[in-house]
């Protein structure tokens, strides 16, 4: 089969052929029909991060057909359309065990620790394959994956309830699923705030109330626009010093702010004035759980999370076009969200 892998780190990926995966009795063989072309893809291929094995095929983001199912399997039917939880975890070590599988001491990421999904067919375990409905297309079923999984999963880790405040920091493809999310938890308001109007447009779209921080105090309008309270829940989904700091102090009593973006900055906060006197929270909140991708599915399903609008470029399975995304991923130059296709 065609596979576009990574041969060597900093370098193009590669398409190579190589042979059709086999699945175990527990696993199943999927043919894929989609693969997102994400950020993390972007890292990896610059050598930011240490792979499973080398060549690989990336591609964690993926959604297919089962085409074979081995013998134990109960959960799928071959012919069926499924997306693939991209950790597989061994079910059987303390963090698994306490449901809490993202942590498992040997979990393995598909298209960073084993071969993934920038290819014609994939082999994972059954129990990462979940039912896709008709309704969602491929492409949409794959970035639910990703981004919108990992916004599910920090609004639940948030406590989101109902009738509370949220605040959105950076409204990119995890804000947007926030925004969206955050509302069906029962969220009254949710600001979105960030620094380009044409994404805090659409956020208006979702309902959400825009702040524009780079014409305004964002924290000093969060605190006019809830009346001096602050925020219950507010989520950091850019990684910036700057705007997590900001996300904290948007926090009214009993807040809890989400951390999400990735940094390695050093952050300082002040124990009373921050923490104490709020009974305030500071969360981690770090990929996401199998358990909470069928319902995420379902809201994708009945329309309660919009994905029509995600997938912006769909490319074939061509090595020259991937690494061209990839590019302009590093470069930052748009926030085009493309997605491998491949037609059955
Ligand atoms: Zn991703
Ligand atoms: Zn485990």
């Amino acid at each position: 089969m065609k596979a576009v892998r990574m041969v060597e780190p900093g370098k193009p990926l590669e398409l190579q052929e190589i042979p059709i995966p086999s699945a175990g009795e527990e696993g199943v063989l999927v043919r894929v029909r989609a693969a997102g072309i994400c950020h993390s893809d972007a890292h990896y291929r610059a050598g930011q991060s240490s792979m499973g094995m080398i060549p690989i095929t990336l591609g964690h983001e993926v959604a297919g057909e089962v085409e074979w199912i081995g013998s134990k399997v109960t959960n799928v039917k071959a012919g069926e359309r499924v997306c693939l939880h991209y950790n597989l975890s061994c079910g059987e070590c303390y963090y698994c065990k306490s449901g809490n599988e993202q942590f498992c001491t040997t979990v393995k990421m598909i298209g960073h620790h084993i071969d993934g999904g920038y290819a014609e067919y994939i082999a994972v375990p059954a129990r990462n394959a979940i039912p896709l409905p008709d309704e969602i297309p491929f492409e949409e079923g794959a970035t639910l994956m990703c981004a919108s999984a990992t916004a599910f999963h920090a609004l639940r880790r948030g406590r989101v309830k109902d009738g509370e405040t949220v605040a959105v920091f950076g409204v990119g493809g995890l804000g947007l699923s926030a925004i969206q999310l955050a509302k069906a938890l029962g969220a009254i308001d949710v600001y979105a705030v960030d620094i380009k109007s044409d994404k805090l447009e659409l956020a208006s779209e979702y309902g959400a109330i825009p702040i524009n921080a780079s014409r305004m105090d964002a924290v000093e309008e969060i605190r006019r626009l809830t009346k001096g309270r602050g925020v219950d829940v507010a989520l950091e989904m850019i990684g910036l010093q700057a705007t997590m700091k900001q996300t904290i102090d948007s926090l009214g009593i009993l807040g809890r702010a989400v951390i999400v973006g990735l940094s390695q900055t050093p952050l300082e906060i002040h124990p009373y004035q921050t923490l104490i006197g709020y009974e305030a929270e500071i969360i981690g909140s770090n990929d996401h759980l199998l358990e909470e991708l069928p319902l995420l599915i379902e809201m994708a399903r009945q329309k309660t999370l919009d994905t029509s609008r995600v997938v912006s470029q769909k490319i074939l399975l061509d090595a020259g076009k991937i690494n061209q995304r990839l590019d302009d991923l590093e470069a930052y130059t748009d926030d085009v969200r493309a997605v491998i296709v491949q037609q059955g």
